[in-house]
């Protein structure tokens, strides 16, 4: 059994990505690029998000594509860009390690690393994730079972990380209308088993524009502890996940439709 990350005899845990809580009573956004492209391009989407109420800014360094032909981020230099969009945002900063050799440029200066879906089961590198001393964002893999997802997590716990948020984003479908199939029930059922907070990124899991806010609100609803979503300055020349970026507009509209709704409740404004 997944002893650590067990709900079982436990409270549900607030982890804290520096000033952001997730597992308490707010939905807690995160949001920025697919990629770290320039310092203005995450410099003018961490003050945006900022503004609208974001509570952590996002953005991709060491990229994971699925073609080696596509572009692979800019590395380390990105790392730079968004540590200080982060200071200059006010907003904590969470950024995908692809590698363990990416821990150590990554550890000093984001405030939470990212473990992609494609490195879920790259147990090595959970085990040095848990040991660079700062809270993981750890999502599911795109063919993981929940359980495979909590073993995962359990991995990191028992290297002594309990700063640890979990993310459903898709697993794969048979249908390409959407990128990946959107597993609410699963992120729901996720609650039920862990302590651990839940999050949802409708980007990655539908690969659509429109589709995105409306799951946001929908996560929120049902109680989940927060959402990933991808914004860009200017959706059409992303170099990457250019169909599902929202505009910096279209994030403005969703941050009022939460406040206003029936959110789990209301967003980390004035932080
Ligand atoms: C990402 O969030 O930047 C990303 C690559 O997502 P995933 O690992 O879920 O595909
Ligand atoms: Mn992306």
């Amino acid at each position: 059994m997944y002893r650590l990350v067990s709900r079982e005899n436990r409270s549900a845990s607030v982890v804290a990505f520096g000033s952001a809580q997730f597992g308490g009573r707010e939905f807690v956004m995160i949001a920025g690029p697919c990629a770290i492209e320039s310092r203005e391009q995450i410099e003018r989407t961490a003050l945006h998000v900022a503004r609208c109420g974001a509570s952590v800014v996002r953005g991709g360094a060491y990229k994971p594509r699925t073609s080696p032909y596509s572009f692979q981020g800019l590395g380390d230099v990105a790392v730079d860009l968004i540590a200080r969009a982060s200071i200059h945002s006010g907003l904590p900063s969470v950024v995908e390690a692809l590698a363990e050799s990416d821990l150590a440029v990554l550890a000093p200066r984001v405030d939470a690393i990212q473990i992609g879906a494609r490195n879920m089961q790259n147990f090595a590198l959970l085990r040095a994730a848990a040991k660079a001393g700062k809270p993981i964002l750890l999502k599911r893999g795109p063919a993981a079972t929940l359980d495979e997802l909590l073993y995962a997590a359990e991995y990191l716990l028992l290297e002594g990380n309990h700063d640890v948020v979990l993310c459903e984003r898709g697993v794969r479908g048979f249908d390409p209308q959407t990128r990946n199939l959107f597993d609410l029930a699963g992120a729901l059922r996720l609650k039920e088993l862990t302590h651990l907070p839940v999050i949802v990124d409708p980007s990655h899991a539908t690969g659509r524009r429109s589709l995105v806010a409306p799951l946001v609100v929908a996560a929120a609803a049902a109680g989940l502890d927060g959402a990933m979503v991808e914004v860009h300055p200017d959706p059409s020349v992303a170099r990457s996940d250019a169909e599902q970026a929202l505009t910096f507009e279209d994030f403005e509209e969703l941050m009022r439709r939460l406040s206003g709704g029936p959110a789990k409740v209301v967003m980390a404004a004035g932080r």
